[in-house]
């Protein structure tokens, strides 16, 4: 899963960005609202936490820019405590959430994955394929009962896959959520993280579900 972080404090942006990749999330930054709204229409993000009072362009301007362009992505928007109008105007401009500045983390962390859920096709906590259980909040996967561990990339992997199950995914569409910008990669890294998955969630276990399809990408489902 793909977090863009549109934040003018750099140390604060720094932080969530360390905090939200230790949890396996990819993470881009922009430092003001002209830089945030390229980003935003540019790459594949799958949530967005928005600061309202930004350079060049403020958090709202960037949010009905977006909007206007068609743009759904959601979005977290990080306001000053007792900015009661920037929420409401926010929330009017289509913001899906807004967290009061300062927050803890863990409240930042929780509110994106509730986001997530809320968006896409699976809406519990715990993804269930066959015997694998992937909990999205401890990160901790199992499979027939069995605990499995997993780097963070894998788990990011694993779990773009899961918010997918039952359809193919494309090496593209892959690449683009698990790495951001800054990343030098070659095309193979996905085959190679994908043997990597196999060994660890597939290898031991009967049922394989992980699958290739051959010209398409991966599929992750009961065979
Ligand atoms: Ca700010």
């Amino acid at each position: 899963m793909r977090i863009l972080i549109v934040e003018d404090e750099k140390d604060l942006a720094a932080i969530i960005k360390q905090g939200l990749e230790e949890e396996g999330y990819v993470v881009d930054v922009a430092h003001d609202g002209e830089e945030g709204l390229y980003m935003a229409e540019t790459y594949p993000i799958d949530v967005m936490v928005l600061d309202v009072m930004l350079p060049l362009m403020d958090g709202l301007t960037v949010l009905s820019n977006l909007r206007k362009k068609g743009v759904q992505t959601p979005v977290i928007l990080l306001t000053a405590r007792d900015a009661l109008i920037d929420k409401i105007k926010g929330l009017d401009t289509g913001a899906d959430d807004y967290l009061t500045k300062p927050f803890v983390f863990e409240e930042l962390l929780a509110r994106i994955r509730s986001l997530i859920r809320r968006k896409g096709t699976v809406k519990e906590a715990v993804i269930r394929i066959a015997d694998l259980e992937i909990d999205t909040a401890s990160h901790q996967v199992r499979r027939a009962g069995k605990s499995i561990a997993l780097s963070a990339k894998e788990y990011s992997l694993l779990e773009f896959l899961a918010y997918r199950k039952g359809s193919v995914v494309s090496r593209t569409d892959i690449v683009e959520h698990i790495y951001n910008e800054d990343a030098d990669m070659d095309s193979n890294v996905v085959d190679v993280y994908i043997n990597y998955l196999r060994n660890k969630i597939d290898k031991e276990f009967s049922g394989k579900l992980i699958h290739t399809v051959r010209g398409a990408g991966y599929i992750l489902k009961e065979e």
